[in-house]
């Protein structure tokens, strides 16, 4: 997504927010950006740097082509800055660097623009300070906050922006997009449902360590209702083994929570909300007969736990092996 004609496809509203204020010459000196990963935060935040720098502006549309448009791209123009999480949060000297920069002289243009991704994780101390910002704007800086939950920031800072709320992609939509881009119905549909960014979907759809992933998610699948598997060991042995960091294993119960709900689909005869598993399927069959719709509950929910605890960054092994024990048969 590169233009706003793009963006306008699957944000209208904020779309149209924006391209209305850069036709007006009002461009807010303040903007609060909230959506899930993937509804498009960064690009639009790009686009928004693009229509105040670039040099062929078309319409509302950057050039994309001048040499400001390939600076902006390639994150190398002294005039925007990016701020970043380090780890966990953004920290005060981040803040402090960034209002040092903005204070050298040594700048190509007198507009800037600082644009701050995941800004709910501002210390405490890091948003007062962009506070302290925020309240003395000068004509020509626009500060572009990035954030997935805007209700985990101090109400003085939203208070000070323009809030765009971002929609949630509708999945059908991606799905479609997918398949247009050569994929096949079957892995459309598991794609869109693990993600709601088009490009993570396409990444993912060649990506062999997905596709080992998902190996080992029907492995285990399997291991869960064979009496004589260890499902424990597997998840030591193997998942652990290829699932590592925390986003990874996340992904990993993603997969499972994928399947689990395709088991429940089946009794519940929606087989055109299934993604992983197809109705013929005899390992379906047979998870079918080894989980009532009642387990199935219990196991959806000992699944979303377990990604609830990851989050809050309890030991992973223990996580896992943990789920383990309460999913089998
Ligand atoms: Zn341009």
């Amino acid at each position: 997504m590169t233009t706003w004609s793009e963006i306008e496809k699957i944000q209208p509203i904020a779309s149209r927010m924006i391209t209305n204020s850069i036709k007006k010459g009002r461009i807010s000196h303040a903007y609060l950006i909230q959506g899930a990963r993937g509804t498009g935060k960064e690009a639009i935040a790009t686009l928004i740097a693009k229509s105040i720098f670039c040099e062929r502006l078309i319409g509302v549309e950057p050039c994309q082509s001048c040499r400001m448009c390939k600076r902006i791209d390639s994150r190398n123009y002294p005039d925007i800055h990016w701020v970043e999480p380090e780890g966990q949060s953004i920290k005060i000297e981040q803040i402090k660097n960034l209002q040092r920069e903005f204070t050298y002289s040594s700048f190509e243009s007198n507009q800037k623009v600082y644009i701050i991704t995941g800004a709910d994780t501002l210390t405490l101390n890091a948003a007062n300070r962009i506070l302290k910002f925020l309240e003395e704007p000068t004509q020509r800086t626009t500060a572009i906050l990035l954030t997935e939950n805007s209700q985990s920031m101090i109400p003085t800072i939203r208070s000070r922006c323009q809030l765009i709320d971002l929609k949630p992609l509708h999945s059908k939509h991606l799905q479609e997009q997918l398949v247009a881009s050569e994929m096949s119905e079957k892995d459309a549909a598991l794609m869109s449902a693990l993600t709601n960014n088009i490009d993570e979907a396409i990444e993912w759809s060649d990506d062999e360590w997905f596709a080992e992933g998902r190996k080992l998610m029907i492995q285990l699948m399997e291991i869960l209702i064979a009496p004589s598997e260890d499902a424990y060991l597997f998840i030591h042995n193997h998942w652990l083994k290829h699932f590592k960091e925390r986003a990874q294993l996340e992904r990993g119960i993603d997969l499972l929570l994928l399947a689990f709900k395709d088991v429940l689909y089946a009794h519940l005869d929606k087989e055109e909300s299934m993604v992983v598993f197809n109705i013929n399927d005899e390992q379906l069959k047979q998870l079918v007969l080894s989980y009532s719709q009642e387990d199935l509950i219990k196991v959806l929910h000992n699944l979303l736990d377990a990604k609830r605890h990851l989050k809050q960054h309890v030991n992973s092994s223990l996580v896992m092996e943990q789920l383990a024990l309460q999913i089998q048969r």
